[in-house]
């Protein structure tokens, strides 16, 4: 058995587990984070950074070389219902530093973050090693259990981090249960080429019966086709054909590529989960990211909140562990601190999903846009007020705790 000591190992190299490995290595604390996967390649995942990570970027010094990385700016979202575009936030109103949302592939910027994160000698990152288990004395976590390419490896630590995602293991081994709000909403993720004369912005497409985001990747619009829970079987059902249809209509200037679906393997099925738990922490081990909190992708925030999660797990948690074990007192600090913001932006996606979306998807005839968007529309200092709640959410954190070698 390969065993490894370390003061803080991290589970799940995704955008939580990276920022926090990045954040506590630079402040000195030796650190392993555990990834499962050979490399950061998925597609279709979260593709947005937003003002508050830019600006965290900037805080840590990173501003020239994160603006040499491939990326597409975005300083407005709107709004088409029945053809019409209903402006509804904007960036470029915000008071901060960044003014607009940041479109990067999630793996360029997980690379970033390990290229920067590699600069301190604290920092190791062992990939295509999967956590499968805690070992525990007494109630207190004191590492884990996982399988490399070598065989079992143990990584023995004061504290775990658990970052490993929204279906995350180590928070089942760790006993806890997130308690799940149901969604009214799954999510169909494809892609399509993006031509000249293509509209600009990116922008969520809403008539009866359908909804499409198109997010603008450059080369190509990401898509999102948005189906009521559980209802890709009936969609795939009624054939592909049905379905470059049903695109088409919903965003006229694509008719003329949804050929480019060439069958349902280029149709990823995303499906939406709103979760969160009550409890994030246990002696020895602290979840963070969609472990403690599966967002919906309403508004595109999950990156956001799981990065500003290992902000506060960085800046709160640094100086105890440097000290030696953490206390789970400074763990439930952690916990209280992000608590809110997290509980009211899914408060908040919850009733979009509900009046706005589910309303849509019920419509069997042309609706009107809704008076919100209609208001956010015609008056435009309004529309800085969804840009906030969306780039910088509720409570940004910064960065406090100092680079020591
Ligand atoms: C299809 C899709 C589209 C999305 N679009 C957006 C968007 O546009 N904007 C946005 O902000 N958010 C979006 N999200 C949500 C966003 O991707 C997540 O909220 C965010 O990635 C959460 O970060 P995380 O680090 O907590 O978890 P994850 O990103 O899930 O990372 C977890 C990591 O842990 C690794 N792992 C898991 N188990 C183990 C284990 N046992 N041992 C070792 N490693 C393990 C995984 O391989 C993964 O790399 C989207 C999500 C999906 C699925």
């Amino acid at each position: 058995m390969n065993t490894v000591t370390t003061r803080l190992c991290i589970v799940g190299g995704g955008p939580a587990g990276m920022m926090a490995g990045l954040l506590f290595a630079r402040a000195g604390i030796e650190t392993v984070v555990l990834e499962k996967h050979a490399d950061f390649l998925r597609d279709f995942r979260g593709d947005t950074i937003h003002p508050s990570t830019l600006d965290l970027m900037d805080e840590l010094g990173f501003t020239e070389r994160f603006r040499t990385l491939p990326q597409r700016r975005v300083e407005h979202l709107s709004g088409v219902v029945g053809g019409r575009s209903y402006r509804v936030a904007d960036f470029s109103r915000l008071p901060t530093r960044n003014r607009f949302l940041s479109f990067m592939p999630q793996w360029d910027f997980l690379d970033f973050l390990a290229d920067e994160a590699g600069r301190y000698p604290a920092f190791r990152l062992i990939r295509r090693t999967e956590a499968r288990d805690l070992i525990e004395a007494d109630g207190q976590v004191l590492g884990v259990r996982a399988e490399g390419p070598d065989g079992p490896v143990e990584i023995r630590s004061d504290l775990v981090l658990c970052a490993d995602g929204r279906h995350s293991r180590m928070r089942d081994r760790a006993g806890f249960t997130p308690r799940a709000f149901g969604a009214p909403i799954d999510v169909l993720w494809f892609r399509l080429s993006r031509r000249d004369g293509d509209p600009e912005a990116a922008a969520g497409r809403f008539g009866p019966g359908r909804i499409l985001i198109t997010l603008d990747r450059g080369d190509a619009w990401q898509c999102a086709y948005v189906v009521p829970k559980g209802g890709d079987a009936a969609l795939r059902a009624k054939g592909l054909p049905a379905f470059r249809d049903a695109v088409a209509q919903i965003a006229p200037f694509l008719a003329d590529r949804t050929g480019e679906i060439a069958d349902w393997d280029a149709v990823k099925l995303l499906t939406v989960t709103v979760d969160r738990l009550e409890r994030w922490h246990r002696p020895g081990l602290l979840c963070i990211g969609d472990a403690a909190h599966a967002m919906s992708p309403v508004g595109g925030v999950g990156i956001n909140l799981a990065i500003q999660d290992a902000v506060a797990a960085a800046n709160l948690l640094a100086g105890p562990l440097r000290a030696g074990p953490v206390a789970e007192a400074d763990l439930a600090r952690v916990q209280g601190r992000r608590m809110f913001p997290m509980r009211a932006t899914q408060a908040l996606q919850r009733v979009i999903q509900s009046r706005v979306i589910a309303a849509s998807l019920e419509a069997d005839a042309p609706f009107r846009a809704p008076l919100a968007l209609r208001i956010l529309d015609a008056v435009p200092l309004l529309q800085v007020l969804p840009a906030r709640m969306i780039g910088m959410g509720v409570r940004p954190e910064h960065v406090r705790v100092s680079a020591r070698a």
